[in-house]
């Protein structure tokens, strides 16, 4: 059986949920009994154009047909237009390096502080303040950047210097000193309760940060590529942060991360590379996301959906206000608070039953994410099969 083939073959790293899915159209999957889902998850905030997509199945077949990959010794056509497209879509004048995730996104991000904070000051700067509840990725160093305690195990020890997190926005003027280099966040905490920080705040502290020449970094790896409903959420915060990175969503299911900076010539010549990142599998497939959703956005369409997943959202609560407290989260990228994590849990199970994916974050929060092309159709009935789980509870 397929389950035992991969508890014995594949390291289990995983709470495996053995569900075997075999057919995927935009926002429904298909098991092998022919069980249907409505996914509110989009592989965790990654299939950004729905299971499936023609049109990017299509742009791949065609690349990989001919050059899936030459190495990053050449030039590579559809990695630097898809630098272009990222630059025009920000509006903030950037240069992007590309991985290969989320994480190696972030890894880069703080390489270019750690130079910058070297070459830029007469004392080294290194130090880099996260925030509590933050994620930031599963490396030694991104995890460590992390700021949840749960996640920094002694058995990956030691861990890399410069790194510490703090409980909200005001600790974090308190924590800089004269070696910070760095303040690293999510506008909105995806793993930890899908909680936006105030746009105020945001901006107050955007502003402090810039007149202390430290450098402000946003992982938008869950928030970016119109999650938040804008094509970054730094837009929606209208601040102009110093370094950006991308992953989740931007390949629609390829793996890519993205690094964007407007310090374009800190990173020379041989600081950093990547043997897969950028290659023209997944920049083709990125550019073609990037060409749908930019469209998509424009017709009107994903901000007419994004209203009507926030009505059927606000409805779910209220009719089951005894177990669900209140909503969070902007645009796409969603959440209710659930009294306790053993309902949460047994809401994620029922839901599972009856058909419907949906994600847990932390802070007892019930997480969507569905693919930013789900149609009113597939709402509708996500929102009535999770009704019926909510019922069993
Ligand atoms: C998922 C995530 C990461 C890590 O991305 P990987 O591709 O899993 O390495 C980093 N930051 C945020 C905000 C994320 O949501």
């Amino acid at each position: 059986m397929l389950e035992n083939i991969d508890k014995q073959y594949v390291m289990q790293t995983y709470a495996r949920n053995y569900v075997n899915f075999k057919r995927g159209v935009n926002a429904t999957l298909f098991d092998d009994t022919n069980k249907k889902y409505i996914d509110f998850t989009s592989g965790i905030g990654v299939v950004s154009v729905g299971h499936g997509n023609e049109r990017v199945a299509n742009k791949i077949c065609e690349q990989v047909r001919n050059i899936t990959h030459i190495s990053n010794l050449f030039l590579i056509e559809p990695q630097a237009l898809l630098g272009q497209k990222i630059n025009e879509l920000t509006g903030y004048d950037v240069a992007t390096f590309f991985a290969n995730s989320g994480a190696e996104a972030n890894e880069g991000a703080i390489k270019i502080a750690r130079k910058y904070g070297q070459t830029k000051f007469a004392n080294k700067k290194y130090k880099i303040i996260t925030l509590e509840h933050s994620f930031h990725g599963r490396t030694i160093t991104t995890v460590k950047a992390t700021g949840q305690a749960k996640f920094h195990s002694d058995f990956f020890a030691p861990y890399p210097d410069g790194f510490r997190f703090d409980p909200s926005l005001e600790a974090v003027y308190q924590a800089i000193d004269d070696e910070t280099v760095a303040v690293m966040i999510e506008l909105i905490q995806g793993e930890g309760g899908v909680s936006p920080f105030n746009k105020d705040d945001i901006q107050k502290l955007a502003k402090f940060l810039k007149e202390k020449e430290i450098l402000l970094i946003v992982d938008e790896v869950q928030t970016g590529v119109y999650r938040s409903g804008e094509f970054l959420a730094s837009q929606l915060y209208d601040i102009e942060p110093d370094i950006i990175t991308l992953a989740k969503g931007l390949g629609g299911g390829v793996p890519i991360g993205a690094v964007l900076t407007k310090h374009k010539d800190i990173l020379s010549a041989g600081d950093h590379g990547s043997t897969f990142g950028g290659n023209y599998l997944v920049t083709t497939a990125a550019l073609e996301v990037l060409d749908i959703l930019e469209n998509y956005k424009n017709s009107g369409l994903l901000d007419e959906h994004l209203i009507y997943f926030d009505m059927k959202l606000k409805e779910l609560r209220t009719k089951f206000s005894e177990i669900m407290l209140d909503t969070v989260g902007l645009g796409l990228m969603r959440g209710i608070k659930i009294k306790d994590d053993e309902t949460l849990a047994k809401i994620v199970s029922n839901a599972f039953a009856e058909g419907v994916l949906v994600l847990k974050s932390g802070r007892s929060t019930l997480r969507f994410l569905p693919p930013l092309t789900i149609t009113k159709d597939e709402i509708d009935e996500g929102f009535e099969r999770l009704e019926n789980a909510l019922k069993k509870i």
